[in-house]
């Protein structure tokens, strides 16, 4: 067909949400599109990408575990891929410019503010130091919290990613035992969850009107989410995080935005 191509790099792909969330979207906008998964070996996404250039390919997303290789793919990288050290989006320009984009934290912060979280003026707490957080760091600084705090297990990396995105506010870095005060948004974006552990975190982490998000999301609720739910406050999973992250890819290649809230509950329900 001569539909654009669009697709999902990843390895494995199999079980991606991708492909129906894009769908859910072209129908949405009365665009139709391509996307196909695309199931590239750890060591060659390189010819696995120019294969689908070849084909006529006019972006992707890129998923675990390629989002640091694909950087290499790019002719050109978006500020925001340059900040987060890593790139989910490839856009092939007209011209056949490949940029590569991070669309993750702007994910993260269309679906904070879809659930009304506490930002501005905020104590915020990152748990984690991965490449998620390393990518939402400055959009959440940049909305204007009071404090971000963010503790990781291997406390250097926190200090690391604090002292990297210093100029972009009130930002501390500290291992679990060190987090002080309560907090009016918590988020959860270490891989402990897929293991089923939890951080060790003290009973006095959430303020009254706190809300806990997990990055990560599944049928059930996390760990994470289910101690925080003992702790009375609002809980939200990564799923519209995914969605988001989509949304914002596909602006960049179709340049309208979709809207997400009915494209979300239809991803809940399959969930179920
Ligand atoms: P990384 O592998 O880059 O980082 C993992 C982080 O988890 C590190 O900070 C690591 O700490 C910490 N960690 C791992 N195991 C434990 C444990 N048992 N106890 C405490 N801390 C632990 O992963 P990413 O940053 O790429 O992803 C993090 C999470 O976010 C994943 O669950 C992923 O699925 C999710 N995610 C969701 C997205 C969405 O759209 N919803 C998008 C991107 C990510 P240390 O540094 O000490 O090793």
């Amino acid at each position: 067909t001569d539909l654009p191509l669009y697709a999902v790099f990843g390895n494995p792909i199999a079980h991606s949400k991708s492909p129906q969330i894009h769908s859910g979207f072209a129908e949405q906008l009365q665009d139709p599109v391509r996307y196909e998964t695309r199931l590239a070996p750890v060591d060659d996404l390189s010819g696995h990408w120019h294969a689908f250039l070849e084909e006529g390919g006019r972006g992707a997303n890129v998923t675990v575990p390629f989002k640091e290789q694909a950087i290499a793919l790019a002719d050109r990288l978006s500020e925001r891929a340059r900040q987060a050290g890593a790139v989910n989006t490839l856009v092939v320009s007209d011209s056949g410019e490949v940029v590569g984009d991070n669309t993750d934290g702007a994910g993260l912060l269309l679906d904070l503010e879809r659930l009304g979280a506490p930002l501005i003026g905020a104590r915020i707490l990152m748990l984690g130091a991965g490449g998620a957080v390393r990518g939402v760091l400055k959009p959440l600084l940049e909305v204007g919290p009071s404090e971000l705090v963010v503790a990781n297990r291997t406390v250097e990396k926190a200090i690391g990613l604090a002292e990297l995105f210093k100029a972009y506010g009130q930002i501390r870095g500290c291992g679990f035992e060190d987090i002080e005060g309560r907090f009016d948004l918590v988020i959860n974006a270490t891989s402990a969850s897929l293991s089923g552990d939890l951080p060790p975190l003290p009973e006095t982490l959430f303020n009254e009107q706190a809300l806990a998000y997990d990055m990560m999301y599944g049928a059930a609720l996390t760990v994470f989410l289910e101690w925080a739910h003992t702790h009375g406050v609002r809980c939200a999973d990564g799923l519209g995080m995914l969605v988001g992250q989509a949304a914002e890819a596909w602006y960049q290649w179709r340049g309208t935005r979709p809207d997400t809230t009915p494209i979300l509950e239809a991803m809940r329900a399959d969930l179920r």
